[in-house]
């Protein structure tokens, strides 16, 4: 049996992310977000340089970042997952404020 199962024990996170096949989408689709729909936590520039967006369509793991078959490029902040990677990628070039969400708003992870 496999290390990490033995430490978590059976029906586990561990066990159960080890015998199952994990869809990244599904556990994603167990958060809840309370998005601050009056003040945004993430905001770009104006007119994003497109190779620093395509950074970001590759990095951030919700996929907020998006650029459609026209190459025309869209942002929206409601379901961040707070990690940061955008801020830190990109930080000094298209991203002109990056902040936590206020109190009570924001990601509000779930296990399952
Ligand atoms: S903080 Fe993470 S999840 Fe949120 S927009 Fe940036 S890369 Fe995406």
């Amino acid at each position: 049996m496999n290390k990490a199962v033995e430490q978590d024990g059976p029906g586990g996170i561990a066990s159960d992310l080890l015998q199952n096949t994990v869809n990244v989408d599904e556990y994603l689709a167990q958060n809840r977000y309370s998005v601050d729909e009056e003040n945004a936590h993430i905001e770009l520039v104006a007119n994003p340089d497109p190779a620093e967006f395509a950074k970001l369509v590759r990095v951030c793991p919700a996929g907020l970042y998006r650029q459609d078959a026209d190459g025309n490029l869209s942002f929206d902040y409601a379901g961040c997952l707070e990690c940061g990677s955008c801020r830190i990628v990109c930080g000094d070039t298209i991203i002109a404020k990056w902040s936590n969400p206020g109190p009570t708003m924001g990601v509000e992870y779930r296990y399952g």
